[in-house]
């Protein structure tokens, strides 16, 4: 195995990576809450966990990846207070809790596809992990960490020495930090671990239990899932940095209070995606999904490619014009690498090595990046340097397989189409140029004007384009 190092939150350090089976990675990450389009910050999310994952595996390690669809439990507040955020969906679209649940998994499926991010080996449901929930309540219970009261069973936090070693907070400095109505809870950082059906409320999802009828809170799938597809402990939990202080927090609890162990050695956190400087929000307008930006014109590779320019530890903040300058840079590289020779047999060896330090060291994707650029516009033989981006795009994963070598075949339609938009354009006839650029947009290419006259973008990259009226 080769070296890594991760920044673990657990420690708040940079670690030597040190797996618990030799040659061997489980990693669980928490994943959507399917009452909704995934948007682009949710996305960052899980491109920081292909990233992790490519990562790991050239580095040589074999990866068992687990990524949950939380379907039921989570609430609107991460408190335990609120409504279930699949009943609101429910009243919303007036279709049954599962119906919404299956639609916006597969949404977020088809998302993963079309950033290019690896499938996951397990997408555990919570709903189809009611009986593994409930046996580990009932080991938290029978260990003595719980109480119940009239809406629930909690978790009591005080009980647990370790509570707040994630945040770094001990358990009374975050007593004290939580504005929340404690109700009957023994203190605000409990945490139901079974919620009781409201009975003014009809469920559709509610199951029998030794509490009482009701559901899952929001944790204890994770600890319960992560348990049954990893095992206890494993290597790698990763989620949003908005899950430390809580969620994440809260796992680690149950785990430690049902089998005396810590649930993963490392803890990896992606940090937030802003929009225009801030939160990104319905009502502000500024929450796109990646189907939005399709329909403006972007590929979504461009999305990938624009999140591999910010440390996943640092904000990143997005615009519409930083997505624009992300796609210009991927198809430069795309225009770039079709004219490249065949790979040849060796890569060069001092930009691997570059590659392999900065992806190693924490993922240093932005540097990676520096580092595909600086080989790129370097002198030696485009057959050398084919085969090193090949290996370099493992990692990336931005497919320039389908482009290393390969010249854009024009047809003889669009050739002759192409011959009337240049002499259009040499006769100043505007209109005629743009109505024989919709034309072989049509047949999906990209016309563009540069300096050196048309170029032209093909199929399977630029299905889309823009349309001035869309800038
Ligand atoms: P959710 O569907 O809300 O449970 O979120 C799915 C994942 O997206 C979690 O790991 C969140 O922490 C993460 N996430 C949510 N919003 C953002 C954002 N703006 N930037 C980065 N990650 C986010
Ligand atoms: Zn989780």
């Amino acid at each position: 195995m080769k070296p890594l190092k991760f920044f673990n939150t657990l420690t708040r350090k940079k670690e030597p990576f040190q797996s618990i089976h030799e040659g061997k990675v489980g990693m669980y990450c928490c994943g959507p809450t399917v009452y909704w389009y995934a948007h682009i910050g949710n996305m960052r999310a899980f491109i920081f966990d292909d990233l992790l994952k490519r990562t790991l595996k050239y580095q040589e390690y074999k990866v068992r990846s687990v990524v949950n669809i939380t379907d039921v439990g989570h609430l609107t507040s991460d408190e335990d207070e609120g409504e279930d955020k699949m009943v609101v969906a429910m009243r919303r679209e007036g279709k049954s809790a599962y119906d919404i649940a299956r639609f916006y998994e597969e949404a977020f499926l088809k998302n993963l596809v079309q950033l290019n991010i690896e499938p996951f080996d397990v997408y555990p449901r919570a709903t189809e992990h009611i009986p593994e929930q409930i046996a580990l309540i009932k080991k938290i219970e029978a260990n003595g960490f719980t109480y119940k009261t009239s809406d629930g069973l909690y978790f009591d936090t005080s009980k647990l020495s370790a509570y707040g070693k994630l945040s770094g907070q001990r358990a009374e400095e975050k007593q004290a930090g939580i504005r929340v109505e404690v109700g009957e809870k023994k203190h605000p950082t409990d945490f139901a671990l079974w919620k009781f059906s409201p009975k003014e409320v009809q469920r559709e999802m509610e199951w029998e239990s030794p509490w009482g009828i009701g559901f899952p809170g929001w944790h204890i799938e994770c600890s319960a899932m992560s348990a049954k597809y990893l095992g206890v402990p494993f290597d790698i939990h990763t989620g949003g940095e908005d899950h430390i202080a809580v969620h994440h927090e809260n796992e680690i609890a149950q785990t430690q209070a049902a089998d005396g162990v810590l649930q993963a050695n490392y803890w990896m956190h992606n940090s937030y995606l802003q929009v225009d400087g801030g939160k990104m929000s319905k009502s502000l307008g500024n929450l796109f999904t990646v189907e939005e930006l399709e329909a403006k014109g972007f590929d979504p590779l461009s999305l990938r490619y624009f999140f591999l320019g910010a440390h996943y530890r640092s904000k990143q903040n997005f615009t519409l014009e930083a997505l624009e300058a992300s796609q210009k840079a991927l198809h430069r590289l795309i225009d770039l690498v079709r004219g490249w020779d065949q790979p040849a047999l060796e890569g060069i060896p001092y930009y691997e090595e570059l590659f392999e330090q900065a992806v190693s060291d924490d993922l240093n994707i932005p540097q990676a990046l520096a580092v595909v650029w600086e080989m790129v516009d370097s002198d030696f033989s485009s057959s050398a340097k084919a085969v090193s981006l090949l290996k370099f795009d493992e990692v990336l994963g931005l497919k320039l397989v389908d482009y290393i070598a390969k010249p854009l075949e024009i047809t003889k339609e669009v050739q002759e189409l192409l011959n009337q938009r240049q002499k259009a354009r040499e006769e100043k006839d505007w209109e005629a140029s743009d109505r024989v650029r919709d034309q072989i947009a049509e047949l999906g290419y990209l016309v563009e004007d540069s300096a050196d006259g048309q170029r032209i973008r093909g199929q399977g990259f630029s299905l889309h384009f823009f349309k001035k009226q869309d800038k």
